[in-house]
């Protein structure tokens, strides 16, 4: 008799690496699971940023990277010991996924398992530039296909249709391109090469095909990248490119065709969590009659940690919750708290100007360590007591100084974003119409010779 198999495998197709681009239901899978084993083309944060908890295998690691066979093997024996597996896979699991042999070998060991569809990077890349792969004069047929052959050659057979998007280019992008010209695409047809696709740090690049291999070097476009060739790379029209710096551009996309380059990162923040023996205690006691939440992180850890001691949204019952801005009080509702006041002035000015403070009131501000004292101060100054509960900081991206892809716009959210953009960038890295979101931003750019315009983005309450 065959073993019966406890644990199971969930095959998900996560999408292109935007953590909000994986299916619902490749979501309420990975909730499920206590193991997860992240694909290469995924960011090592991807499972975390949605809320996972469980053990997380990253095969970008050196440490951690195994064949084929050693992860089908590892999915096999957690399967068994009872745990149920999320393995997430780039794009499609079916687009040149394996996600076949990997089903087989499930199928063989009796492991149960489910496949999720994710959306593949050869749409999603594409759609995120606003490229269109149809177009109903232009392009009838759109088609996607390798650059390589098993075996490591170059391909040599690509199809003929209207729109076609390469995989796994970049080094090949010479030969892939001399041999589509060989076959009668002609060298002046439209081409653009787009790395990353929305993810942090992408960059797109586009040109004649027979020059988009040396464009492209130029660029330093690196894997992973896929090519496009003819409709879908006509020139998406007259939108500007906008370069976000900002952590989050979830609520700036209608601002432009947006890439986001982050100049900061978010760091965990040990000192900060002494306050939080204090902070639980006050939630118990219901000692705080306002909360002020300053950032969307700032909800995020703010729950998690509460979480812990096995409190949750009713902890803020019958305290006035204040958000600093409609994409604060976004996260909020996310975790069933209507904030009372969002003041439409942003920053710490708008807080206090809407929100009512008195003599001896108790107030929490959740605010990152990094922030500037200012608030605090000034409620203190009208006589309340205040308790800072900072459980992040950010700090300048480490991965900061990658050469700088074509924009129109440079968007800018905080002073110490502005900060980190110069020390790196000097100022080269202000070429392109400086905006940013609002007058503290403005002044600090001010204080390195740049004029900014302020612009905000349309955010629904
Ligand atoms: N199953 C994946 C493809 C895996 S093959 C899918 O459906 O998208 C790996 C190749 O996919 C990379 O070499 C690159 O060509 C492409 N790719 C995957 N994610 C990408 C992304 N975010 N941006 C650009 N190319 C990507």
């Amino acid at each position: 008799m065959k073993e019966r198999v406890d644990g199971k495998v969930y095959l998900i197709g996560a999408g292109p690496g935007s953590p909000d681009l994986i299916t619902l239901r490749g979501l309420r899978a990975l909730r499920k699971a206590d193991l997860v084993i992240l694909d290469k083309l995924l960011p090592p944060t991807f499972a975390a940023d949605l809320g996972s908890k469980a053990e997380t295998l990253w095969l970008g690691d050196d440490a951690v990277r195994r064949s084929q066979d050693e992860i089908n093997e590892l999915m096999i024996e957690a399967a068994r010991a009872g745990r149920t597996v999320a393995r997430l896979k780039g794009g499609d699991p079916f687009v040149f996924g394996r996600g076949g042999e990997a089903l087989d070998a499930l199928d063989a060991a009796d492991v149960p398992w489910e496949a999720v569809p994710g959306l593949s990077s050869c749409i999603a890349a594409p759609s995120n530039a606003a490229f269109t792969l149809t177009d109903r004069a232009r392009s009838q047929s759109f088609a996607a296909a390798t650059a390589r052959r098993a075996g490591g050659g170059v391909n040599d057979r690509f199809p003929s249709a209207d729109s076609l998007v390469i995989f796994m280019g970049v080094e090949a992008l010479d030969d892939v391109a001399r041999r589509l010209i060989d076959s009668g695409r002609p060298s002046e047809a439209p081409a653009a090469v787009i790395e990353r696709a929305t993810q942090p740090w992408e960059r797109r690049v586009s040109g004649p095909l027979g020059e988009i291999a040396h464009l492209a070097r130029q660029g330093r476009a690196e894997s992973p990248a896929l090519l496009l060739v003819g409709a879908v790379a006509r020139d998406a029209g007259t939108r500007r490119t906008l370069l976000y710096t900002g952590l989050d551009p979830t609520n700036f996309r209608t601002l432009g065709n947006l890439i986001h380059w982050p100049a900061l990162h978010v760091v965990p923040d040990r000192a900060g969590y002494e306050a939080v023996p204090e902070v639980i205690a006050g939630l118990r006691s219901v000692r705080f009659s306002v909360v002020i939440f300053t950032s969307r992180i700032g909800v995020r850890s703010f729950f998690r940690e509460i979480e812990k001691h096995r409190l949750d949204a009713r902890s803020l019952g019958g305290t006035t919750v204040v958000a600093a801005g409609g994409g604060t009080a976004q996260v909020l509702r996310e975790f069933g708290i209507l904030p009372d006041i969002v003041p439409v002035t942003a920053g710490s000015r708008g807080i206090l100007r809407f929100t009512q403070i008195r003599k001896d009131d108790e107030l929490l501000v959740v605010q990152g360590t990094h922030a500037p004292g200012g608030l605090c101060e000034e409620i203190a100054r009208r006589g309340a007591n205040t308790t800072r509960l900072g459980l992040h900081r950010v700090e300048p991206n480490p991965d900061l100084g990658r050469p700088l892809p074509d924009h129109d716009v440079i968007y800018f959210t905080s002073p110490s974003g502005v900060r980190a953009w110069h020390a790196t960038y000097g100022e080269t890295g202000f070429g392109a119409e400086p905006w940013c979101i609002g007058d503290v931003t403005r002044q600090q750019l001010a204080e390195y010779g740049i004029d900014a315009k302020v612009v905000n983005p349309h955010v629904p309450d």
